[in-house]
């Protein structure tokens, strides 16, 4: 659990975040240079990294949820609009379906839960 609500500089969330997927779905180290042939280069899947970069992805657009929540705008906090809506691509098939808040997704980023309509569907658009 992160329990750390407060403005923190941006940027330095990313590598961490990207590291962490390398890890955990590449099954990659490090994202560090280590001037190695053997660990700096990796035969990978073209779904593992499709995988990889969806995750990437919602991870950022909940990021932004999240600054968007945790910044202290005094102004049009309330307006749904459209930076709240997840691009096309990922739209419910089902009822169409764009609002972040109502698209549940889960861990590995890929299986996305429609709360609208009851849909689960899966992220395909990638390649
Ligand atoms: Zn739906």
């Amino acid at each position: 659990m992160t329990a750390d609500n407060d403005d923190k500089p941006a940027g330095t969330d990313h590598d961490a975040l990207f590291e962490t997927i390398a890890r955990e779905m590449l099954g990659i180290e490090t994202l560090a240079t280590r001037n190695s042939d053997r660990l700096d280069f990796h035969d990978l899947a073209v779904w593992s990294i499709a995988a990889a970069l969806n995750r990437a992805f919602v991870a950022g657009y909940q990021q932004a949820v999240i600054d968007r929540g945790g910044s202290g705008d005094d102004h049009a906090s309330s307006e749904s609009d459209e930076s709240n809506l997840v691009p096309p691509a990922f739209a419910c098939p089902q009822c169409g379906e764009r609002d972040m808040d109502q698209l549940i997704c889960d861990e590995n980023g890929e299986d996305i839960a429609c709360r609208s309509c009851g849909t689960n569907y899966i992220i395909t658009q990638l390649g």
